[in-house]
């Protein structure tokens, strides 16, 4: 026992030497960032892998190490970034704004005045994915059908109710709504235990290319009729889903849809130096980042300060105006 004792204050002794003799790594304080994405299988996860490689390669300079989780989605992204969970978060435009007014999920807690946005990034379409031999050619035929709407504090569910709504069909009674992760309706498709799946997602993603890869052949439902949809909601746009990416869905041309932005969202309480570094970071090394992912393909500098609710942060305006983007 005493011996052991005696080791251990020895190691103690030889770690506190090698720390005094080792000021850089002690001294400069290392700051942890999270950025709260969503299930592994979307875009929302190599996007916060992307903007966390960008930050991290400059961790010499900003001394931050940038790490990513994988989350429920936009909403719970949004919350947690607001308690101080999270640094950053991925949420859809049309969450952010919700937040924000203090709409859909924050109605009863009213508008979140600490959201910040930072930039928008790929744009989204609400992805409607049928079993070819469930009979669902419309919107209209999901009646009676077993549909995954996704689960709570994601950002899908409520474009679901939304597209439901708009073609006249009650989520709550006239189909079976499921409220499962985007990530595990793939599954839940294949393996006959769903009909039909929404999910709000970037493309080309992991989790579409694995719904319509599988042995039970799957098609995208064209999601049309949107004229009330886009008249009442200012934060939907008409969007497409480019099929070239899922060369296995039986469709063979794009498929008309509604989407929105993802955006990148932070609350007011993080420190400019930590929002404008990695603002910076992006955005000086657009090309770079841009490759990352082929959902980024269509995004231009300008194009990312577009489909923002929530005031920028004072370390993204800092940038932007340095660089002319704001004046
Ligand atoms: N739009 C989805 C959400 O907000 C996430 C999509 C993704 O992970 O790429 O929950």
């Amino acid at each position: 026992m005493r011996k052991l004792i005696a080791i251990s204050v020895a190691l103690f002794f030889v770690f506190g030497v090698l720390i005094a003799l080792n000021p850089g790594e002690t001294q400069a304080r290392v700051t942890f960032v999270t950025i709260g994405t969503g299930g592994i299988t979307g875009v929302y996860y190599p996007t916060g892998g992307a903007i966390a490689k960008m930050i991290n390669k400059k961790r010499k300079i900003y001394n931050i190490r940038a790490t990513v989780e994988s989350t429920g989605g936009s909403v719970f992204n949004i919350n947690a970034v607001l308690a101080g969970d999270l640094t950053f978060g991925i949420c859809q435009s049309d969450r952010q704004y919700q937040a924000w007014h203090g709409l859909a999920e924050w109605k009863h807690r009213g508008p979140q005045k600490k959201l910040r946005s930072v930039f928008s990034i790929h744009p989204e379409s609400v992805t409607l994915v049928a079993a070819d031999d469930a009979g669902i050619k419309t919107i209209q035929d999901l009646r009676g059908k077993r549909v995954n709407i996704g689960n709570p504090g994601s950002g899908q569910r409520q474009n679901a109710i939304d597209a439901l709504t708009n073609a006249g069909i009650d989520y709550k009674k006239d189909i079976i709504a499921e409220n499962a992760k985007a990530a595990e309706a793939p599954g839940l498709l294949q393996d006959g235990r769903i009909d039909a799946f929404f999910y709000t997602v970037g493309h080309p993603s992991g989790a579409i290319k694995e719904a319509t890869a599988g042995r039970r052949k799957v098609h995208f439902v064209p999601i049309t009729g949107l004229d009330k949809l886009l008249a009442k909601y200012p934060y939907y746009a008409r969007a497409y889903i480019p099929i070239k990416f899922y060369p296995s869905a039986t469709n063979k041309e794009d498929v008309p849809t509604f989407g929105v932005k993802a955006t990148l969202v932070t609350s007011a309480d993080v420190p400019d130096k930590i929002v404008y570094a990695i603002t910076k970071e992006v955005f000086d090394n657009f090309e770079t980042f841009k490759k990352l992912h082929p959902a980024y393909s269509v995004l231009t500098k300008e194009s990312m300060l577009e489909g923002l609710t929530a005031p920028l942060h004072p370390g993204a305006v800092k940038y932007f105006k340095e660089v002319g983007l704001l004046k």
